[in-house]
């Protein structure tokens, strides 16, 4: 935003400003005149004509030492940038009251003002603003004595001004600036050297009042550098310049530093002389600074000349100036310059005094720059602790946020196994359930394996098999009943009669209907407790574990009238079949030693044999033995009729009865010896 610039070339009220602005600092009385006259134009001017117009319209004030209303029209101009939102011109309105407050002597405010205004101007593209505002910074920093930053400030104004194209003034202006405080700083090589690039932008711009500065500034350098005739050259060419513009409060510094190379050259009465036209002038200017200062030339005049009480008398009104703005630095030259008059005069006691009262003001100088710098470590120091908190507060934030992370994650895991857990354990449970499903079928089909083992399937009577296995695993033993009688267990085989021709006169499935009608017979007939057996194709055992020994023939007759008296129905045919009964006790034990069961069934199919052979639809049984000294069960076995013929067998008879015919109710007990 270079265009305060472009717009104060090109309108025509900005370009008058621009005029007056040269004349505010050399003869601000004309350049009042004039703003004046063109105020009501420039009040309503765009926003950045009508602030640099107000600007000018206080610094004349300011140099009228009119000071209140300088700051007032200070204040306007800010107060306008805050309504108009404008940083610029608020730097600027800051800037000028800067001055204005620095006019009044209120140094502090000053300073702080100008710093003010130089962070604003920083925020905007307004270049020649942004220069204005570090020069006057530096100049803040320097008149605290603060030398380094003053130095960084000016070079970088310098830098700055480089910049603005089309304008040389800022330029000249940050180069006039350095070259005071090189030469404030004794850095009087440089002090040259800048001198030098002052004046050669100076000389371009074709200002009276710009070049009156630069030759102030070598004015100065040249006396602090004893080359006093060449600060003299200086300082007339001034006060001719000075003189042509009508610049009192210029022509008034001139005065005060010829009378000052005066006093330096030792020329008293001129030196005085050209302190009391100084004095004058400075007055006639409203300017305190200047008076106090050909005050105390003036009373350094006196003194040279002897004249000490008047001398001292005026020296007092000038220092008091700077006593009351409070400008150290000077009072310290100048106690040090007063001190040296005195002592040249021979007041001795006044030179200790006032080298006393300088090295005062030295020391609190010093102690103001450390306190100064103190307090700026010690900022220093807050703001990098405070930075270190953050950094810590940053670290622990981070810390108890990766411990929150962690945390979270470490429930997510456990949230996660317990879901892995539930759905293992829900799996497992599954898995379990149906292993027990698979065992308690298992152990069903098992069940029915073993029962299908054991079971004929056409009959579901007991099988072979299952019979062996409950012998095997049975000990029969002898009891007595609760009566006395003897208790037995009784074997019983049948073999259907003539099954042959029922399968082959009505075929398989009548055999296999007669079949099931004899086990269901035999059910009937026989008590739960006793074991049916389908012992082969149609041969059937039953193991009865406990009858009373006279009763096992009633059951041989009613196992033979059971199955005769139940004719089968198949088609239309009426099946009648009988059976053919081998029986024995169990156990047997010929001689006194008992029969194994197999050898027992043996004898009892031996017995059923004579039932067939003996005219069938009967039963043989074998009671007991007798004599079995004589003979063997081999010979027995060989032989069951014979044995029974010889004696040593003792066998009864059950005749079953015709077929729908009552049963015969007797048992016919055979002797082998009365005959059949
Ligand atoms: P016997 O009076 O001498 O015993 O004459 P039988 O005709 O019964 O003669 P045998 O005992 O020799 O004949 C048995 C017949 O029984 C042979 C066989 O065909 C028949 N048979 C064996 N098992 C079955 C079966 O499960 N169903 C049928 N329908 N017939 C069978
Ligand atoms: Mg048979
Ligand atoms: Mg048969």
């Amino acid at each position: 935003m270079l265009a305060p610039l472009l717009a104060l070339a090109q309108s025509p009220l900005d370009q008058d400003i621009a005029q007056i602005r040269e004349q505010v600092r050399f003869v601000p009385e004309k350049a009042l005149l004039q703003l004046q006259q063109m105020e009501p134009v420039a009040r309503s001017a765009p926003a950045l004509t009508r602030a640099e117009f107000l600007a000018q319209l206080s610094l004349a004030h300011r140099s009228l030492g009119k000071h209140d209303t300088a700051l007032a029209l200070a204040e306007e101009l800010y107060d306008f940038g805050v309504k108009q939102d404008s940083k610029a011109i608020m730097a600027k309105g800051l800037l000028i009251k800067a001055y204005v407050r620095s006019a009044m002597n209120e140094r502090q405010i000053s300073h702080e003002l100008a710093l003010e205004a130089e962070k604003m101007a920083a925020d905007t593209n307004d270049l020649v603003l942004r220069v204005q505002t570090t020069i006057t910074a530096g100049q803040s920093y320097a008149e605290q004595g603060n030398y380094p930053v003053a130095l960084s400030r000016l070079q970088s104004a310098v830098e700055m001004a480089h910049q603005v194209e089309n304008d040389k003034l800022p330029l000249a202006s940050a180069l006039n600036a350095l070259t005071l405080l090189y030469t404030q700083m004794r850095e009087f090589d440089k002090a040259w050297e800048t001198l030098g690039e002052t004046f050669e932008v100076t000389e371009t711009l074709n200002s009276p009042g710009r070049m009156a500065m630069a030759n102030n500034a070598e004015y100065g350098l040249a006396v602090d550098t004893q080359q006093y005739k060449r600060g003299m050259r200086a300082l007339l060419a001034n006060l001719e310049i000075t003189r042509k513009l009508g610049a009192k409060r210029m022509i008034a510094t001139t005065l005060v530093n010829i009378s000052d190379v005066n006093l330096k050259l030792h020329d008293f009465p001129t030196a005085l002389r050209y302190a009391q036209d100084a004095s004058a002038a400075a007055r006639d200017s409203l300017d305190e600074a200047n008076e106090a200062t050909a005050r105390i030339n003036a009373g350094q005049a006196y003194i040279g000349m002897n004249k000490v009480a008047e001398g001292k008398k005026s020296f007092a009104l000038g220092m008091a100036y700077f006593e009351k703005i409070g400008d150290k630095p000077d009072l310290q030259a100048l106690l040090a310059e007063y001190g040296e008059a005195l002592e040249r005069a021979g007041d001795y006691q006044g030179a200790v005094e006032a080298y006393h009262r300088e090295r005062q003001i030295s020391n609190e100088m010093f102690e103001s720059s450390r306190k100064k710098a103190v307090w700026e470590l010690q900022e220093k120091y807050d703001t990098e602790k405070k930075k270190r908190q953050i950094e810590q507060l940053s670290h622990e934030n981070q810390a108890k946020g990766a411990e929150l992370t962690a945390r979270r994650l470490q429930q997510r895991i456990w949230w996660l196994l317990a879901v892995v857990f539930a759905l293992a354990a829900v799996i497992v449970g599954l898995l379990y359930r149906k292993v027990r499903q698979a065992n308690a079928q298992l152990e069903v089909k098992n069940l029915e394996l073993k029962a299908q083992s054991s079971l004929d399937p056409l009959t579901s009577l007991y099988n072979r098999r299952h019979f062996q296995e409950y012998m095997r695993t049975h000990n029969q033993v002898e009891r007595r009943g609760a009566n006395g009688e003897d208790i037995v267990g009784a074997l019983f085989l049948l073999d259907v009669d003539h099954f042959k021709h029922v399968n082959d006169t009505y075929g398989h499935a009548a055999g296999d209907a007669v079949l099931k009608m004899i086990a269901e017979s035999l059910r009937i007939a026989l008590r739960e407790t006793d074991m049916i057996v389908r012992w082969g194709g149609e041969e059937f055992l039953a193991f009865l574990p406990a009858i009373p020994r006279n009763g096992v023939e009633e059951i041989a007759r009613r196992i033979l009238s059971c199955v005769s008296s139940q004719p089968v129905p198949f088609q239309d045919h009426m099946i009648h079949v009988n059976v053919s009964v081998g029986f024995a006790p169990f156990p047997l034990a010929p001689g006194g030693s008992p029969l194994p069961w197999e050898r027992a069934v043996n004898l009892v199919d031996m017995a059923l044999y004579l039932a067939k052979a003996h005219g069938r639809n009967r039963a043989y049984g074998v009671r007991g033995f007798s004599n079995f000294e004589e003979t063997s069960m081999e010979a027995i076995e060989q032989n069951l009729e014979q044995a029974w013929r010889a004696g040593f067998v003792d066998l009864t008879l059950v005749l079953g009865g015709m077929p729908d015919e009552p049963p015969p109710s007797n048992v016919v007990p055979l002797k082998s010896k009365s005959g059949n």
